[in-house]
Formats: C-alpha cells, structure tokens, sequence
C-alpha cells in the first residue's frame, strides 16, 4: 500500500528541487517527527488492538505494555524505578500526595515554570511558595528557596526548565535538614544530566516527566511518569494512580485514576530507543545555534552552554522593549517563535488571594518580559 509522504517532507523536497531554502520553520513539525516510525507505530497499535488489554492491569492476557514501559524506560534513563502516569500534572499531583502535602502545607517552588507545577500544589490544598529563579539557567535559585522553608513547608518542588538540570545540591542538604523532600518536575528534561553526573529523578526523592507531545519523548495524547530510585516512593505512587487499591476491594489509600494507558505505553515504547540519538541530535543543533548566532554578534543573551541539557527548548532572551518587533521580524521571515513563559506564577490571577506582588520575584519578572 503507498502512503502519502507527510506534507512537509514533500514541501522541504520541492524546496530542495527548486534549489530554494527550507521554507516556513514552525517552532516544531510532530507530524513530520511521528511519520518517521510509521510502521513501528502502527505495528503497536495493532498489538494493542489484538490484545484486548488497554488499561494497566486488565484482565486479558498477555504482557502489559505500560510495564515493559516503565522498564525500559527506566533502564534508559538509569533509575531504579520509573511508574506511569495519565500525564505529567498528575505525575506531579501523585508524588506530592505520596509525600503527604495537603491543606495548611506549603510547597517551595519556581515561579518561572509550566503552570502545572504550581497548579499541583494549589490543587491538594496546599500553597505554592514562590521563591526567585538564576538570571542565567531560569532555574530556581537554591540559596532563595532554602530562605523560604518555614515550619509549615512540607516539600520543595524544583524545575528542570527547557531541558536544564537545577542545581540541587545546596538544597537537597537544606530539605534533608528539616526532613522534608526534594521534588523534581522533569516534564522538560528527560535524560538531562546536572554537573555531577545526576541523571533527572535521582537529584531529590523523584522527578514527575511528561510525555505531553512536544515533550522530548512526546506521546500521541496525554501520558506521564514518576521516575525515582526509591522504591517505598514508587511503591506509593503506583498505589496512587489506581485508587489507592492494593487489591480490588481494599483500598489503602485515596489516590486518584492516574494511570497509564496501555496503547500510549505501546506507541511511546516505539520511541525510547531512539531517545539518546535524538538528544544527541538536540545538542548538536544547540551548539549549532549557539555558534551562528554568537558570530552573528547579535544583541541576543544566549542561553549558557551546558553539556547535560536536553534542550527542550532554545530559550533566547532580548530587551523588553524590542521583544515584539523581533518576533514580528521573525515572523516575517516565516520563522515561528513563542514566549515561554510569559507570566510568571506568582502573578497569575489564580494566586491573586497569596498576596503575591510585582517585584516579590524580579529574576523571574524579567525574565518573563525578555525571553
Ligand atoms: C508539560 C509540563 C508539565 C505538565 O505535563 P502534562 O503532561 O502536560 O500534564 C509540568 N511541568 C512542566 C515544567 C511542563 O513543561
């Protein structure tokens, strides 16, 4: 059977046979990306289809996808035990139940983030301490959030933004002071290394990842996962995700329907062999539009070079007042751009009741205003 080649395969080979350049540059082209594993997917698809089994711990026989999964997925990334998830919010909404957050606690985080990370603490009835980012990596600045534990934080929720490992040393020793945990949202940073070899989920007690389509390991719906070393936290997270049941009629805990399903597990299983080979391609175009852009001598801040990065994203930064007429410069040249993130956390009119003000975060501010 001949299948239509995706439309920008054909559109890049006309270019090519015009001799022109690669024409419009979308921010990202998934359709393109997917249609590359064609086969394999739908190869997937069908063994799901035939197995009768599509939600983790079916009934039918055969092998669970979501299993072989979290193996694989786990062994890739060299962690001890990687859980399934109905998506990276919920990853996050998982481990910060397993660590006991709920109303009266406060949870240490970034305000330069997905709005996911806060909105998982919010949603337990928890509430978000915003505490100020590094100008240079976007993340959270350790020595800032150590200066926001008080008695009532019950965890600190770090970020690994755009591909970007945090630093967690400091504040791995500040938590474990107080005994409270450090939590990572690697929903950006799959496979990213920090500068001492840490891979993502082993710098605090577990990282939540996200397989949200335009994520690096991008799935064909919502998915996510709980990846830790420690196993009485994977124990509880897998309690979690289906109703806190230990059994069918016993339920232990009150989790929540976080699991899972079997045909994302099948589809994104295609993926994990290729996820080294594609961040190593990630890091070559990074270095590439570092260096064009560096002899380029433009006016652009350059996001720092770092060899653990996964890059998500290539986050550039530019004066405020010039940001618009260089995107609309961009867009011009067909070339899309987008802000991330153009409103930090703290000054979202959901967290309007937290008294939060302008100036409470100036790092992040900025850097909301230029990136
Ligand atoms: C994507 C993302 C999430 C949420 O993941 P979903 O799978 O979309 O729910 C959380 N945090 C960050 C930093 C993200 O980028």
């Amino acid at each position: 059977m001949r299948r239509a080649a995706p439309a920008a395969v054909e559109r890049d080979k006309a270019d090519r046979d015009k001799g022109q350049g690669p024409g419009p540059v979308p921010t990202q082209d998934l359709g393109r990306h997917n249609l590359a594993l064609a086969d394999e997917l739908r190869a997937a698809a069908a063994r799901v289809l035939a197995s009768g089994r599509y939600i983790l711990g079916g009934a039918a026989s055969g092998a669970s996808e979501v299993h072989a999964f979290e193996q694989e997925l786990a062994d890739a990334l060299r962690v001890s035990h990687a859980v399934g998830c109905s998506s990276g919010s919920d990853a996050l909404l998982a481990m910060l139940m397993a660590v006991g957050v709920g109303p009266g606690h406060e949870v240490v985080t970034t305000p330069f983030s997905f709005f996911a990370t806060a909105g998982a603490i919010a949603r337990l009835g928890a509430v978000p301490r915003f505490a100020d980012i590094e100008p240079a990596t976007l993340n959270l600045d350790e020595d800032a959030a150590a200066a926001r534990l008080g008695p009532r934080t019950r965890a600190v929720l770090t970020v690994h933004l755009f591909g970007r490992a945090a630093p967690t040393r400091g504040l791995a020793a500040a938590c474990a002071a107080r005994g409270i945990p450090l939590l990572e949202d690697g929903a950006q940073a799959i496979g990213a290394v920090d500068s001492e070899g840490r891979t993502v989920g082993t710098m605090g007690l577990g990282a939540a990842l996200s397989f949200f389509p335009s994520k690096n390991l991008g799935g064909f719906g919502d998915g996510g996962m709980v990846v830790t070393n420690d196993g009485a936290f994977a124990e509880s997270i897998r309690l979690l995700r289906t109703h806190g049941a230990r059994s069918k009629s016993d339920h232990i805990m009150v989790g929540g329907n976080f699991r899972l399903d079997e045909l994302q597990a099948a589809l994104l299983r295609v993926k994990v062999p290729h996820l080294a080979a594609w961040t190593a391609a990630r890091r070559r175009l990074a270095a590439l539009y570092e260096t064009a852009l560096r002899e380029a001598g433009t006016p652009l801040v350059l996001p720092p070079p770092d060899p653990g990065c996964v890059w998500n994203q290539f986050v550039v930064r530019v004066p405020a007042a010039e940001r618009d007429a260089l995107q609309a410069h961009l867009a011009a040249q067909q070339i899309a751009t987008a802000i991330y993130y153009p409103r930090p956390l703290h000054l979202q009119s959901c967290f309007a009741s937290l008294g939060y003000q302008r100036g409470d975060c100036p790092i992040a501010e900025q850097a909301a205003s230029e990136v």
